[in-house]
């Protein structure tokens, strides 16, 4: 069980710098079967064997209700790394499809699949779950906040979730797609189809596809936005909009010096 140190290093440095770990954690990886998470399950899995910091690693899938979602395969590939697996059987895919008209199914799954994830880990007493969200993922969430919901915000690299206190991990921030695809080889794992069908077809995936365009025209777009995801950046924006007490006082200052007319035409 090998992988680059190149890998290695990216990822300690994610969990030190996030202060992601602690010893005698019962972590979780969200196992969709996607590329990402087969890969997370691996890295983590080398790091638990490797070192001397202790924490358990099991992974969990929740089966959507989309369609086949090849049990049999992430259940040999986790008995493979000696990893607990479990299986939640849902249906999400029935919920998406009647909120479709006001919400995005996206959206609809991931809070959903989010809940379940979290009804599994306190099942099994667990107490970390880990996503292979990776920093592609960061900077296309940032991008879609920004135009879709006007909010200036990506997801944390680690945070908790308020009712249960289940700390969210993604030690997958400091690598890019294409590093994490590249890495999937040494876990010799093949990415299950994912049935559901808005795959390929969401909003997220027009976002990647702007951000291709945007960074064929010009190569910094993208570390552009990374930097812009800090804070402590310098930040220069218009001030909150005033309340209605605040107008009327202002209005007040001013109407002595303003033509009434002009300020009501
Ligand atoms: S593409 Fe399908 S499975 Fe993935 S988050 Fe959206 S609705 Fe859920």
């Amino acid at each position: 069980m090998k992988l680059p140190k190149f890998y290695l290093r990216r990822i300690w440095r994610t969990i030190m710098e996030f202060e992601m770990l602690e010893k005698g954690d019962k972590v979780v990886v969200g196992l969709s079967g996607g590329k990402d998470s087969l890969f997370l399950l691996y890295a983590l899995k080398v790091i638990q064997t490797n070192s001397k910091f202790p924490f358990e690693l099991a992974a969990a899938t929740i089966d959507l209700g989309f369609g086949e979602i090849n049990e049999p395969y992430l259940r040999e590939y986790c008995e493979r790394l000696s990893v607990p697996f479990y299986l939640e059987k849902t249906d999400i895919a029935a919920i998406v499809e009647e909120k479709a008209e006001e919400k995005s199914p996206c959206s609809t799954c991931s809070f959903y699949r989010r809940g379940a994830l979290v009804k599994v880990m306190q099942r099994e007493g667990k107490n970390v779950l880990a996503l292979a969200h990776h920093q592609d993922d960061a900077v296309e969430t940032f991008l879609m906040s920004l135009l879709y919901s006007g909010q200036i915000k990506t997801f944390l690299p680690t945070t908790y979730l308020d009712k249960s206190g289940i700390r969210v991990i993604r030690p997958l921030v400091y690598l890019t797609e294409a590093e994490v695809k590249g890495g999937l080889k040494y876990a010799e794992a093949k990415p299950v189809k994912n049935p559901c069908p808005y795959s390929g077809n969401t909003q997220r995936e027009y976002v990647k596809n702007l951000l291709k365009t945007l960074i064929r025209d010009n190569p910094n777009v993208y570390t552009h936005l990374l930097s812009a995801m800090r804070e402590g950046k310098h930040i220069e924006l218009w001030p909150k909009v005033k309340s209605r007490q605040e107008m009327h006082e202002l209005y007040l200052r001013y109407m002595g010096a303003v033509d009434r007319d002009d300020y009501n035409s």
